[in-house]
């Protein structure tokens, strides 16, 4: 099953066009959608997960027709969103019972089962009986898993799901998306280079509403080589620098600014070729859209 967006467009009552002609293809699998705050990332998930309205343009989930047959899509659809909320006095397995009440799981040893069998993949079987309020941030974005995996969904959604999580935690929750991604349309919306790095199949850059890039991590890093330069500068000169050439990132290390640029030849003037990462991809992407990019 694929989920084809097509020319995808919303402006929201104040103006704001958060969504400009959005078109993707996105197979099984995990797939990124990277950009800065305000991409539009958020209006996109929310859309596909039918909590609000485009102006136009097309979403088809295999043969589903997201825009109209929103209880359809919902059968299928597990989500993540960027603010999830837990109840702080009750106990993970409780909550977990009452959502897959919720979600239709009628048959009481069937819901047991699912809870049961979903508290164990998310790593949260021993903790099962805490109240969710003494969670920690990854424990709660654990558990936000297991709520949106109750029953079965072909596609899953997060949201920016790894703000805020410190580097172990985060990696647990890296391997469970991953697994999940072997079974299932996985959308992962962030603004964390890494995350599309470490779990991505195909990954799209989306800035001011609109695609400025889609395809796998290695093609766009491969596309840019040869055209990234570094050197490091004296601080005051950087805006100089800004002037004359594409500056993609700025970094200070021990006192030195080193600023990587963009040039399809030789720039000379004391800059040297670099391997292009992931991040000069992102950056050299969304430099077209803002003026000003600094890391
Ligand atoms: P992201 O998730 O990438 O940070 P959003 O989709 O939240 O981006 O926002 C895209 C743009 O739309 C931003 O400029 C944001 O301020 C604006 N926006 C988002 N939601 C609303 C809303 N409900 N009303 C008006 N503007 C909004």
């Amino acid at each position: 099953m694929e989920l084809i967006i097509d020319n995808l467009t919303k402006t929201y009552a104040n103006g704001v066009q958060a969504l400009n002609g959005v078109s993707l293809t996105i197979p099984q699998g995990m797939f990124g959608l990277l950009g800065p705050n305000g991409a539009g990332k958020s209006t996109l998930m929310r859309t596909i997960a039918t909590l609000q309205d485009a102006d136009g343009g097309t979403i088809r989930l295999g043969e589903i027709d997201v825009l109209k047959s929103h209880e359809a899509v919902r059968r299928q659809l597990g989500y993540l969103p960027q603010e999830f909320g837990v109840y702080p006095r009750v106990s993970a397995e409780v909550m977990l019972d009452h959502i897959a009440r919720l979600k239709g799981l009628a048959n009481r040893s069937e819901r047991q089962q699912a809870v049961e069998a979903l508290l164990q993949k998310v790593n949260l079987w021993a903790a099962r009986k805490r109240n969710l309020g003494t969670y920690s941030g990854g424990m709660k974005q654990r558990f936000g898993i297991a709520q949106a995996l109750l029953g079965n969904p072909k596609l899953l959604i997060v949201d920016e799901p790894t703000a805020g999580l410190d580097p172990a935690e985060r990696n647990r929750f890296y391997n469970l998306l991953s697994e999940i991604g072997e079974s299932t349309i996985v959308i992962l919306s962030t603004h964390i280079v890494e995350d599309v790095q470490t779990l991505c199949k195909r990954f799209a850059i989306i800035c001011g509403g609109e695609v400025m890039y889609v395809g796998t991590p290695h093609e766009a890093v491969t596309m840019l080589d040869g055209k990234i330069w570094a050197k490091s500068i004296p601080k005051n000169e950087v805006d100089a620098y800004r002037a004359d050439y594409r500056v993609i990132a700025t970094n200070l290390s021990e006192g030195l600014l080193y600023i990587r640029i963009a040039s399809e030849n030789d720039p000379g003037n004391g800059f040297a070729k670099v391997k292009p990462t992931l991040e000069d991809v992102y950056f050299r992407a969304i430099s077209e859209k803002m003026d000003l990019v600094t890391l």
